[in-house]
């Protein structure tokens, strides 16, 4: 699935299309998790491209007085693809340009993005209003940490993936930067101290700036907007290694269900 990491590199993808003037949108299938709407055949011509731009792992192209909100859903990515590039089966939508030998191509095989057209303010819609901090941004700090976990009796991995308080936290993400906090993921809200929400976001930043670096965890089907995958999974430190020595301490990696998701971690490097 597309994390943080992964939109936020689609973004970057995206600036050869900035300015760019749409001429036409083909939609081959609108059945996303949401219906694309019909509207934008009508809609979308002649609207040029400001600037894009990312909340939690929405992508917004936005226009003068108006914003696509794209997610990729379990599958999807974005490409700039020469647009005689013939669609295949998954391709279900092109957006064209004036004066470009390019299009933007939506591909989804499971179908469970979405592409939203907002002309209201971004921040009212439904799917963006309830979201909490973004994690790179610097109102996203351990005092901010602190004060939303201080009473919660729910394992520090689940607040920390909990999208209403801070967003883009997925699971590998999760259990890679309390490994580095030294913070057990099951241990309780309440019990965490501020120096410990203090390195938490320290390692929550560094550990998705240190994907975007590297492209990405690339859950094998995701590419970004030139067609490579990423090489952050290459350097886990705990995710996904059950059974092998820490890299820290050379003690065994265990795994326990939390909240239903698998979590990795060092007994002796987390308390
Ligand atoms: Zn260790």
């Amino acid at each position: 699935m597309p994390e943080l990491p992964e939109v936020e590199i689609t973004c970057m993808g995206l600036k050869p299309i900035l300015k760019k003037s749409i001429s036409n949108i083909i939609v081959r299938n609108p059945s996303l998790r949401w219906p694309v709407p019909s509207h934008l055949k009508k809609t979308l011509p002649n609207q040029k491209i400001l600037c894009v731009k990312r909340r939690a792992k929405y992508i917004l192209i936005k226009f003068e007085k108006a914003c696509l909100m794209i997610h990729l859903g379990m599958s999807g990515r974005l490409e700039i693809l020469d647009k005689e590039t013939p669609p295949q089966k998954h391709d279900h939508v092109d957006i064209a340009f004036h004066n470009s030998k390019n299009i933007l191509r939506y591909t989804d095989p499971r179908r469970f993005g979405s592409i939203f057209w907002i002309d209201g303010d971004i921040k009212d819609h439904f799917l963006i209003a309830g979201l909490g901090q973004e994690p790179l941004e610097r109102l996203f700090t351990g005092e901010y940490l602190f004060s939303k976990i201080h009473n919660k009796k729910s394992p520090i991995k689940n607040i920390i993936m909990d999208s209403h308080i801070v967003v883009g936290v997925g699971n590998i993400y999760a259990s890679e930067s309390l490994f580095k906090a030294g913070v057990l993921p099951s241990k309780l809200g309440k019990n965490i101290t501020l120096n410990e929400c203090g390195k938490i976001v320290k390692y929550i930043k560094a550990t998705l700036k240190k994907a975007i670096k590297l492209g990405g965890s690339s859950l094998k089907d995701f590419y970004n907007v030139n067609g490579q995958s990423g090489y952050f999974q290459q350097t886990y430190n705990v995710y996904g290694r059950k059974g092998k020595p820490c890299r820290k301490c050379k003690s065994i990696i265990e795994s326990k269900k939390i909240g239903q998701r698998s979590s990795f971690f060092c007994i002796k490097c987390q308390s």
